[in-house]
């Protein structure tokens, strides 16, 4: 048995993946038991889709996450450039044509102790996996499950630290949905990984940028191509039941661009199908992403 073993669905493939510098088969991409990523989740990461071979928006990716590296005074590895050669690098090598590139920084492998080591040598890593997101059977429309939002107070920092996530979006499987939808007192966040929006009376409505929530990079771009196209939008925080009453909802992140919630729960949200305004910011989402790819 190697040190590392390809995780058991992707062993007929061996990725290429990359981690300090060095690119190597996933099943010799390792980290230390004493990573503080591991022990404590002391890191952060970010995910940027590939359409076309290429990187995605990975330049506004990579911005938030220096604001990551930067809140939790992780001092950061490796610059911008670096990361892009490296990103655009293991989507080459791994012939992804439509997919995604996770990355994450840690604090690094230190004895176990809750304050920073006083000399942190950071752990990067990075790989990537292929999905299909402009032809994706949930553009057909997804379902919401909800959930109470159980999550730290600083939601705007890209943690790796997400227990409350995971347990939100297991729930949600559980119950038959795509997503969860994260709500404090009735008042939706986000969604488990995603952002999430409401069309009424043909405006966009979405939650503003606080420490509530991550501001989403597909979230900006969503909130570009509305003001674009002459939708109205409106950065107002809105309930579960203002989403179930909407005329339409959608949810947006990198990696599904923008999908529509046609179920929350039990509830069917307007005619249960996707809507013409979630349509209409779909198609613009995915010709801009088939632009900046060409
Ligand atoms: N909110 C949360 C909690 C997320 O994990 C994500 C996905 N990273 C998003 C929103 C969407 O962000 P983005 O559009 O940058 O993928």
């Amino acid at each position: 048995m190697s040190a590392c073993s390809p995780i058991p669905s992707t062993s007929l493939a061996m990725r290429t993946c990359w981690i300090n510098g060095a690119f190597l088969p996933e099943d010799q991409a390792s980290v230390s038991i004493f990573d503080r990523g591991l022990l404590f989740g002391d890191g952060v990461y970010e995910v940027a889709a590939v359409v076309n071979g290429r990187l995605l928006d990975a330049d506004r990716h990579l911005v938030r996450l220096e604001r990551s590296q930067r809140e939790i005074s992780l001092p950061a590895p490796y610059d911008s450039a670096t990361w892009l050669d490296v990103m655009q690098a293991l989507a080459t090598q791994n012939g992804i044509d439509e997919g995604l590139v996770y990355l994450q920084v840690t604090r690094g492998a230190a004895e176990r102790d809750f304050p920073f080591p006083s000399a942190p040598k950071p752990t990067a890593f990075a790989f990537t996996r292929p999905k299909s997101m402009r032809e994706d059977p949930n553009a057909a429309g997804i379902r919401l499950h909800v959930v109470p939002d159980q999550r730290w107070l600083r939601c705007d920092i890209k943690s790796t630290a997400m227990l409350a996530q995971v347990i939100a979006k297991q729930a949600a499987r559980a119950a038959g949905a795509f997503e969860a939808m994260m709500h404090e007192d009735g008042v939706v966040t986000e969604g488990g990984s995603s952002n999430l929006w409401i069309v009424r009376d043909g405006a966009v409505h979405t939650r503003p940028t606080s420490a509530d929530i991550l501001a989403g990079i597909t979230r900006d771009v969503v909130l570009e191509l509305a003001r674009e196209a002459g939708i109205p939008v409106v950065e107002r925080a809105f309930t579960v039941e203002q989403a179930c009453a909407a005329d339409e909802c959608f949810m947006t992140s990198a990696t599904s661009f923008v999908l529509p919630v046609t179920r929350i729960d039990e509830r069917t949200v307007a005619t249960g199908h996707a809507g013409p305004v979630t349509l209409q910011l779909r198609e613009a989402y995915i010709a801009r992403a088939n632009r900046l790819t060409r």
